[in-house]
């Protein structure tokens, strides 16, 4: 499977349709979900061209990948739901299974009320 430069997330990173952004630095951009299903529901993606989780770690420099990770860290901490706080959830969708409907990876982050014991 190859990039396809057209997906939604691409063209936000391109500029080309907005977003609600919550933070960006040189290797990650991070916005509000459109159809939010938590309180909190925030986007990260790498700004690399990058389909998923497994593509990421087959494709990217040591340094994107721990950035991508770190802004985790930061992102939640920024908004209040860091693990010293309420706390947060973490997923990634991937592939047909797993439900991913936008080609380039992306972590969920929910937050900002309790998120039950499983997304289904
Ligand atoms: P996934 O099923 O993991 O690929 O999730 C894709 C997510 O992208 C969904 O939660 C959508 O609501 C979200 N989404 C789609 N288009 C946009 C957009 N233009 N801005 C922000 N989030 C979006």
């Amino acid at each position: 499977m190859t990039y396809d430069r057209n997906n939604i997330f691409a063209k936000i990173l391109r500029g080309e349709i907005p977003c609600k952004k919550v933070y960006e630095n040189e290797y990650v951009l991070s916005f509000h979900d459109i159809n939010p299903q938590k309180k909190i529901h925030i986007i990260v993606i790498p700004k690399g061209e990058y389909i998923d989780l497994d593509n990421f770690h087959k494709e990217a420099s040591e340094k994107e990948i721990i950035e991508f990770n770190k802004s985790i860290t930061y992102i939640v901490k920024m908004l209040k739901i860091s693990s010293q706080e309420d706390g947060y959830r973490i997923i990634s969708n991937i592939g047909q299974h797993g439900g991913q409907e936008v080609a380039h990876l992306h972590y969920h982050i929910f937050g900002g009320e309790k998120v039950g014991k499983m997304i289904v």
